[in-house]
């Protein structure tokens, strides 16, 4: 059996689906983060499917999200849906529920938040609503896994007795008469696509030209429905989608007035609309989130996150002496002994200490997330994206961005103009990502060690800037028009959850782990072969007579200008393309030291202005080969993919240049 879980965005969908599957997918306060349909099995029923769909309003071929989830429900006719209804917010929620009941499948309704429901003093006759909706409903409140097994039996009993929803006809007036007209006049070429007939007609009524198409009405079916419509139209003074709209709030209002009592404004509103007066007040609101972003900063870098980076390198070193001491006393061949203390050790391990920043990074990240203030911070965002053609939605890609540009690209899915969507994907590679990070911290501890948080910021702020600058450009060519106006409902702020914060810690620091221990390792390898034998695979005695020094050499002339000619560095920048954490191991390997020994060695590599225009590069160039396949993939061209490319590292030599040209200029 196959159920879909659907619902608005924000109702607790992904926290619902974790509790019936087990399964660990990331919770966030965020509208907008499920982008894919993740799919499970339901706990202790095996042979019971589960699919998580993106959160949506309305069941109108709007956006990417609406098409996906109406295309899932129409087309696989799953055995049951499970509609997550949003209790603290019930009137928007059953919008959707409304339409859901129209697909005349089996169906439970899952009243989520009734925690909050119940501190707030309020209260839901479940046994009413359920009688005149015509559905189960279950209350739960899926992060207390409350009702949960309830709502698992009701759900498997429905889908077992094919019990559909009990009413359908929530019209009334003119809009009644022309849905049931249509739904007869339709209902051979409904049955023959397989949808309800009265699902067909609704989507008529509201002027679908998709579902239009689909139905294959003849000349005068099509003549016959504008003609209905327009009726309608006429007779209410309205057009269409607003009589639709009309029509399910008014009976939205009436079920609601005889079933939910409101302890007037909710707690949690009530405290939202309060903390909101000062997050995202006229003036304050930008220099407060860069306030929270330098605290975070100083924090991870300058505090909790270094200390515990050096902890862990100081154990990676003695882990490093111990395993040498052993082999070394072994007698091993000192190829292999090279091969695992100077290539495996020295570049896996100057990855691995980083771990612990990128874990304390992601924890306060987290936090702003699930506590609903990343949302407050799009809002306020929007206008001033706006500028740079972008709507505050482009926030949420830009955002995860500084984590990871793979599934950030995956997330601009959730734009809904095409334009809008490009434009974003592009320019979501000027976002620092995470793997950027040992770069920077190795580079600013060496040279910058006493303002290490605030190059940090300098850094990401650069990124930023070169963004801004670019979607200008795209806007005035490649991108005319207006982004879609930015709607967003800001979720209340809530305590962000000890198991979600903790799952999405794992998630990350379980993805870093495995980069450091497959492409990281693969390439500290490549990198170590490359370095220790020359081209007729003969073990060199200085690495600079090696395979890797002579294409470095070959290459590393055109960053003369940028200061660093030195072919370490090329070298370095070439395997950061395979991954950006690959720089710092290959520089470790190259220089044959490890985290302790490199800031020393460094300083033979670079001048301090050299490191700047080497960090400056790096924050601009060609994102890594998974970024650059997923642009392709999402945007379907392999010529999106060369201009983020070309024009990423093109950008990155210009600014790298102009900042070590200019810079000597004024040193003298
Ligand atoms: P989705 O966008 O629909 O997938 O929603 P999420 O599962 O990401 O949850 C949105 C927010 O609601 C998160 O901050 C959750 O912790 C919170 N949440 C989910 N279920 C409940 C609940 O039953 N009670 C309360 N108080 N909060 C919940
Ligand atoms: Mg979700």
């Amino acid at each position: 059996m196959i159920f879909a879980l659907g619902g608005n965005q924000n109702s607790g969908k992904t926290t619902l689906f974790n509790q019936l599957t087990g399964s660990n997918q990331h919770v966030g306060n965020f509208p907008g983060v499920t982008v894919e349909g993740k799919k499970g099995t339901i706990r202790n029923h095996p042979d019971a499917a589960l699919v998580d769909l993106p959160g949506i309003y309305s069941l109108s071929p709007y956006t990417n999200e609406e098409i996906v989830t109406r295309d899932f429900l129409v087309e696989q006719h799953p055995d049951g849906i499970i509609n997550i209804v949003d209790a603290t917010n019930i009137e928007r929620n059953l919008y959707l529920t409304l339409q859901l009941i129209e697909l005349n499948l089996p169906m439970v309704i899952a009243l989520n938040m009734m925690d909050e429901i119940r501190n707030n003093g309020s209260s839901i006759d479940v046994q009413k609503l359920s009688e005149e909706i015509g559905v189960p409903v279950v209350p739960i409140s899926a992060s207390k896994n409350e009702g949960v097994d309830e709502l698992i039996r009701v759900m498997l009993e429905t889908a077992e007795k094919k019990q559909r929803p009990k009413r359908m006809d929530f019209c009334s007036g003119a809009v009644h008469r022309a849905i049931h007209a249509l739904s007869h006049m339709v209902e051979d070429h409904a049955e023959r696509l397989g949808v309800p007939p009265r699902f067909a007609a609704t989507k008529l009524v509201e002027g679908d030209g998709p579902m239009m198409e689909k139905l294959k009405l003849s000349e005068n079916e099509i003549d016959m429905v504008g003609h209905i419509v327009k009726e309608m139209e006429q007779e209410l003074g309205t057009d269409r989608e607003a009589a639709l709209a009309d029509m399910r709030y008014q009976f939205i209002d009436k079920l609601c007035s005889g079933t939910v009592v409101k302890n007037g404004e909710s707690r949690e509103h009530r405290r939202s609309v309060q903390i909101d007066k000062l997050l995202t007040h006229k003036i304050f609101a930008i220099p407060i989130f860069l306030a929270i972003m330098l605290l975070i900063f100083w924090l991870t870098f300058g505090l909790v996150g270094a200390w515990l980076s050096d902890l862990l390198s100081l154990g990676i070193d003695s882990l490093t002496q111990a395993v040498d001491g052993g082999l070394t006393a072994y007698g091993i061949n000192p190829v292999v002994h090279s091969l695992i203390i100077d290539g495996v050790f020295a570049g896996v391990g100057s990855v691995l200490s980083f771990l612990p920043i990128i874990v304390v990074l992601f924890f306060f990240l987290s936090i702003l997330e699930d506590s609903g203030y990343m949302a407050r911070v799009a809002f306020v965002m929007d206008k001033a994206l706006r500028k740079i053609g972008l709507s505050g939605r482009s926030f949420v890609p830009m955002l995860i961005g500084f984590g990871c540009t793979v599934p950030a690209i995956m997330s601009a899915r959730t734009l809904s103009s095409e334009r809008d969507r490009k434009m974003t994907v592009l320019l979501t590679p000027f976002m620092s990502c995470s793997a950027k990070l040992p770069i920077y911290a190795v580079f600013t501890v060496t040279f910058f060690e006493q303002y290490q948080a605030l190059v940090m910021i300098c850094l990401y702020v650069f990124g930023i800037i070169m963004g801004i600058v670019s979607g200008l450009v795209l806007k005035k060519t490649a991108f005319k028009g207006k982004p879609v106006p930015f709607v967003m409902e800001l979720p209340n702020y809530r305590l962000p959850s000890a198991k979600s914060v903790g799952l999405l810690l794992w998630d990350k620091a379980k993805d870093f782990l495995e980069r450091a221990f497959t492409v990281i390792f693969v390439a500290t390898i490549v990198i170590w072969f490359l370095q220790t034998f020359d081209t007729r695979i003969n073990v060199v005695a200085d690495s600079a007579d090696s395979m890797l020094a002579q294409i470095g050499r070959f290459i590393s002339p055109v960053f003369a200008p940028l200061g660093f000619g030195d072919w370490r560095a090329s070298t370095a920048l070439i395997t950061g393309f395979t991954a950006k954490e690959a720089v710092v191991s290959t520089l470790a390997v190259l220089t044959g030291t490890n985290m302790a020994g490199l800031p020393a060695a460094l300083g033979g590599i670079f001048s301090p202005l050299a490191a700047c225009s080497f960090l400056a590069f790096t924050v601009l160039y060609t994102p890594c080969v998974a970024a650059v396949n997923t642009v392709r993939k999402e945007l379907g061209g392999a010529k999106y993919s060369l201009w983020v490319v070309l024009f990423q590292t093109g950008v990155a030599w210009i600014m790298g240049t102009l900042i070590y040209q200019a810079g000597s200029l004024i040193l003298g």
